[in-house]
């Protein structure tokens, strides 16, 4: 595997172990049929509890039965994920940095105590909810809200773009709180089998389609006071777990453009053309010398990364850059692996395509890859310029 400034040395026992784990688990139940589920548009949801037994939700949190490993083992689980596929880390982001995360920061102690450890064990599935169908990179115009009801809140609303929301046990619901003067956004813990919701799925994808995309409608959900995390009100709330997933997404990315250039690698031995393997040609040799090198960019990029949110000094900022960085670096590199590829590049036998789809989708959630230029230039000039 490509680790050509030998950042495996730095790492720790317990590092390599969780990454060798995710590498064993994404060869043996992971490859062998993601071609086959992207084709078909389905998620392999018999992974869901045996990615929990493995620790792979969350497992940089801290207590409810998650073991607080490093940021750099989190970042290698959610690198070796995505090297199975995107859809798979998806899976492990949202319930983890989206919906563990926010109910560990800022939710009750009974919240904490109902849906951690059986999230952690992926015998509950969550979801985020906070893009609308007006309101994708500017979520603070949301337009769900929540209104005061007996003891408790009524939600309306519709949310869309939703990893999950087919197949969720509850959501999390960003919904401007009307009752409060400044009509805060709060978040809504709403599971779904209350009345007056709905989480159609989304079904004409053609990036991460081996993921579960939904929409979720709020007619009238009636939720009690002891749903509302109560421990955040404001944008903070979703833009805190947003930093979270993103900084997964910085690693993740990491190891599609990995798995391409493996892949390319492989069969520029393998093929032969004119006589010989297609890799004794410059043209292609200069191919791999451009991705080894831009991964190997990525990978020092998220390395320190995680060394920054280790000693808890990693900003905003620093994850816009790595995130922007490392999935631009996926999407181009993808391609390349797929042009090295030929035809064969073209069909689900082999992963550079489906990376390459999937990088689509990468590079425009969890912020677009405009947005996050723009997070760069407003601190590199002090002026902002999403308006
Ligand atoms: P828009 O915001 O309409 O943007 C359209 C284009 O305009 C983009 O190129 C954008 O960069 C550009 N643009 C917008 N504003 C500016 C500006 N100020 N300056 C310059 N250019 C600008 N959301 C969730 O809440 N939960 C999820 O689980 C989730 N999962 C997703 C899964 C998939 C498969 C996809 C595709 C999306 C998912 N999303 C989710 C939504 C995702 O976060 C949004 O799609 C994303 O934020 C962009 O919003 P939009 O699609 O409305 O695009």
């Amino acid at each position: 595997m490509l680790d050509f400034v030998q950042l495996e040395e730095d790492l720790d026992q317990e590092e390599r172990m969780i990454r060798d784990t995710a590498r064993e688990f994404v060869d043996e139940h992971v490859k062998p049929d993601i071609g086959d589920h992207f084709e078909n548009g389905t998620f392999p949801k018999e992974l869901i509890p045996k990615m929990g037994e493995l620790g792979f939700y969350a497992p940089n949190l801290e207590g409810y039965g998650s073991p607080n490993v490093s940021e750099t083992a989190y970042g290698l689980l959610m690198q070796e994920l995505e090297a199975g596929d995107s859809g798979l880390r998806s899976m492990a982001s949202v319930q983890g940095a989206l919906v563990m995360y926010p109910i560990h920061a800022y939710g009750s102690e009974e919240q904490k105590e109902e849906w951690l450890p059986a999230m952690g064990r992926g015998e509950a599935i969550g979801c985020f909810g906070l893009t609308e169908p007006e309101h994708g990179s500017n979520p603070s115009a949301m337009e769900t809200y929540a209104e005061r009801d007996g003891d408790g809140y009524v939600l309306h609303g519709s949310k869309t773009w939703i990893t999950n929301s087919p197949i969720a046990d509850v959501a999390i619901v960003w919904a401007r709180d009307r009752s409060a003067e400044d009509d805060s956004v709060r978040g809504f813990l709403v599971e779904t089998d209350r009345d007056g919701i709905t989480t159609n799925k989304i079904t004409e994808k053609l990036s991460l389609r081996a993921s579960i995309t939904g929409e979720i409608g709020l007619n009238g959900v009636h939720v009690p006071e002891e749903n509302v995390l109560p421990g955040v009100s404001g944008m903070k709330g979703p833009l805190s777990c947003l930093t979270q997933a993103r900084y997964g997404i910085a690693w993740g990315a990491v190891g599609a453009a990995r798995d391409c250039f493996e892949e390319a690698r492989q069969y520029a031995i393998d093929r032969d053309q004119f006589g010989g393997p297609i890799g004794r040609f410059q043209l292609q040799q200069r191919k791999l010398a451009e991705m080894g090198t831009q991964i190997t960019l990525a990978q020092l990029l998220a390395h320190r990364l995680a060394e920054l949110k280790e000693r808890g000094e990693m900003r905003p900022q620093h994850v816009s850059m790595s995130k922007r960085n490392n999935v631009r670096t996926a999407r181009n590199q993808a391609r390349i692996a797929r042009e090295m590829l030929g035809g064969n590049g073209i069909t689900t036998d082999y992963s550079p395509m489906r990376h390459m789809a999937n990088m689509e989708t990468v590079y425009t959630y969890e912020g677009t890859h405009d947005i996050h230029t723009l997070v760069l230039g407003e601190e590199f000039t002090g002026l902002q310029a999403y308006q």
